[in-house]
């Protein structure tokens, strides 16, 4: 109370003499590159990129979607939130290896499912986007680096796309005085505690990296990083720094971890570098960059120092639809808008959709009918199933009154895993045929996977 009383005494009589410089920003805030992922471990996807970046005097961030409360514990008995501390501790340590000591945490919670919608909801979307805003105005950073929003055969969880989804976002809207203002406006007086003075940020690039198996639709898209130099710094190649940094995540893999101690160098480089690890170097798929430069140039092409003015993505037209139509929904229905929203309709995406699922459980196929004529309409569906694969029910009926879209979905029985289970599956084709009062209007296609396990859809 003294403090307070002496200091506001005293600042008028200072401001007479000489008037008080406008702060600047905190310039041990800035970054080159913000790292944006789910889970603490996730980092692992492009820590030995980091650390070349880093020795190459990059400054680097990091942003987590959640604490990874509920993943399993190989290292105690701590579970949930109690894991989620340890988890968060962990994160810290893989980074300090590197170097990185920026590193926060936007508040989501672990999402057992591969549906991104379903994630972005149990993280508290506008909560997380307004976190994240916030960190990219804080560390005005170059360049964004983050997971591949999609869906994919391989990535499995929605928690990760989330959180390509939300750094997206935010590289569009950071810039924007008008979203989130309170983080853009001043105090008007002295210790007024709720409006937080930062400034709006444009990022330059947005590179995302995939998680699929299969890599081919993502080959040539962006630039590609060895893992075998030589770091100047640690004096260990690049895969092998980012492997001391990995092995803080005791909690994920004590068991590998404790494999690592019993093997030499020579052994564990075998490993590393033929598990699928970072082996064949690390990829980035360019998602925008608003200062020119080539799609597999490096990372930093065409990036100078200082600001550049707020762009608005490009946005595509939706597309046409007939007057009575069907179509995928869920997920696949919302990547398509993402991407024309965002000014991403490059970003490589499967043709026809697909997704990976728990053999012997249940498929649902989420669709739209929609019904543009001013009469009702009856819709019937029928599954064009692979073999053992049965649908649920016979086809189905929905009648869709004028100007209206109503929501229909299919469920198909998958059957169990021959065994031994298949080296190398192939996904299989569902087709599902859609008639509007006798007419065909058209034909879904996804394809589906079986796996041993997988998560939810
Ligand atoms: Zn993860």
């Amino acid at each position: 109370m003294l403090g307070i009383l002496t200091c506001s005494f005293l600042s008028p009589i200072l401001r007479a003499q000489a008037p008080l410089g406008v702060p600047e920003a905190d310039e041990r805030y800035k970054v080159d590159i913000l790292l944006v992922v789910a889970h603490p471990d996730d980092e692992g996807a492009a820590t030995p990129y980091l650390a070349r970046a880093i020795d190459e005097g990059k400054r680097v961030a990091v942003a987590y979607g959640t604490r990874g409360s509920s993943g399993a514990n190989e290292a105690g008995a701590e579970q949930a939130t109690a894991l989620g501390d340890i988890r968060e501790i962990e994160a810290r340590r893989a980074n300090a290896v590197l170097g990185i000591d920026k590193v926060w945490f936007l508040g989501g919670k672990d999402t057992a499912s591969q549906d991104v919608l379903e994630s972005l909801a149990n993280w508290g979307h506008g909560m997380a986007l307004e976190n994240l805003v916030r960190i990219v105005r804080l560390t005005r950073p170059e360049v964004i680096l983050t997971f591949l929003p999609g869906t994919f055969i391989g990535e499995d969880h929605g928690d990760h796309q989330a959180a390509g989804v939300l750094a997206t976002e935010a590289f569009d809207l950071a810039g924007d005085p008008a979203t989130f203002p309170e983080q853009i406006a001043a105090p008007l007086r002295r210790l007024e505690p709720y409006l937080e003075n930062l400034r709006p940020w444009q990022t330059k690039k947005i590179y995302y990296f995939p998680d699929a198996d299969k890599e081919d639709i993502f080959r040539e898209r962006g630039p590609k990083y060895s893992v075998r130099e030589i770091s100047k710094s640690a004096k260990l190649a690049y895969w092998r720094v980012a492997l001391e940094s990995f092995r803080r995540h005791e909690t994920q893999a004590k068991g590998f971890i404790d494999s690592l101690a019993k093997m030499d160098e020579a052994q564990i480089e075998k490993m590393v570098m033929s598990d699928g690890f970072w082996g064949s170097g690390i990829s980035f798929v360019l998602g925008k960059s608003l200062v020119g430069g080539s799609v597999k140039g490096d990372v930093f092409e065409g990036i100078t120092p200082g600001a550049i003015p707020f762009t608005r993505p490009d946005t595509a037209p939706p597309p046409t639809k007939p007057e009575v139509s069907v179509e995928l929904a869920g997920p696949w229905n919302y990547y398509a808008e993402f991407r024309r929203e965002h000014g991403l309709t490059h970003l490589p995406h499967p043709e026809p959709p697909e997704i990976a699922q728990q053999a012997g459980g249940t498929f649902v196929i989420p669709l739209w009918l929609g019904n543009q004529t001013s009469e009702s309409r009856e819709f019937t569906l029928s599954a064009n199933l692979p073999p053992g694969w049965s649908p649920h029910a016979g086809p189905l009926k929905f009648t869709v009154g004028p100007k209206q879209v109503g929501a229909a979905r299919i469920e198909v029985n998958l059957p169990a895993l021959s065994d031994p289970a298949p080296k190398n599956p192939e996904p299989q084709e569902i087709s599902v045929h859609a008639e509007a009062n006798g007419r065909a209007i058209g034909d879904v296609k996804i394809r589906v996977e079986l796996r041993k396990k997988s998560l939810p859809e």
